[in-house]
């Protein structure tokens, strides 16, 4: 079955958390997409400091989707064996599938994007689902002002039109000729981060309920994030 709509994860799930599962279902509820891909990212083994294994991050993304059929998990970044570029990453998708493509982002890491490797083609390739974070909430008026600000960082990337339906922000872009959507949603507020477990179990604190039980296991059993 071909999907229609496909929403697209990446992250380095550092570990995988519940803010992760419950923002992907949300999303993927609010915008009708036909499946969630999580794409957890290569990090160079020499910069993998505080980074557990990229095999391991992946196999705590496995077990924390099984359950969902509307989940799913690429290892596509690991496969490349080297820094991942989302833009590799959604032409690769691009030729693989005709779906069309939704990259999940955090609003905070979407203001970034002018540094990512060739921005434009990130807009061409896909619509980008831009998730308030409640604990690091960006605005609609700094969200905006970046967008104008891409207009002039960026060859060919224009704002066309901004609207605002089912509390979503939605603006309309045109990179090389190219439309898509970048929409500014909320989402559930879950205050979890992952950076917050790898401190807690550092620490030696309970991550209970704040991984899946199954990912809680894999993090003792494998002694992951005691050390630095
Ligand atoms: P770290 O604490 O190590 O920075 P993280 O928890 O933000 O990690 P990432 O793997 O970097 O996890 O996140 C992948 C994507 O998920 C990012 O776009 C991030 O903004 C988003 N994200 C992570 N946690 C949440 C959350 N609790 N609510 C909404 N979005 C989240």
């Amino acid at each position: 079955m071909e999907l229609e709509r496909l929403g697209v994860f990446g992250g380095t799930f550092n570990p995988i958390h519940i803010g992760h599962l419950i923002v992907a279902e949300d999303v993927r509820e609010r915008f009708s997409l036909d499946m969630i891909l999580f794409v957890p990212a290569f990090i160079p083994p020499h910069k993998s400091v505080g980074v557990a294994p990229a095999d391991k991050r992946l196999d705590m993304v496995r077990l924390s989707i099984k359950d969902n059929p509307l989940f799913s998990v690429s290892d596509i970044e690991l496969k490349r064996k080297e820094k991942s570029y989302t833009v590799d990453t959604l032409a690769e998708l691009r030729e693989k599938v005709s779906s069309s493509l939704f990259f999940l982002i955090g609003s905070e890491a979407f203001l970034q994007i002018h540094t990512w490797r060739k921005p434009n083609r990130l807009f061409e390739l896909s619509n980008f689902i831009v998730m308030e974070r409640p604990e690091r909430i960006v605005g609609v008026t700094e969200f905006e002002n970046y967008l104008k600000e891409l207009e002039t960082k960026l060859p060919s990337f224009v704002l066309k039109s901004m609207d605002f339906l089912n509390e979503t922000y939605i603006f309309e872009v045109e990179a090389n000729g190219k439309e898509s959507f970048i929409y500014l949603t909320p989402v559930v507020n879950i205050g979890v981060s992952a950076t917050m477990i790898r401190k807690r179990v550092k620490s030696g604190r309970s991550i209970k309920y704040l991984v899946t039980k199954e990912v809680e296991r894999y993090i003792e059993e494998n002694g992951l994030y005691k050390g630095d």
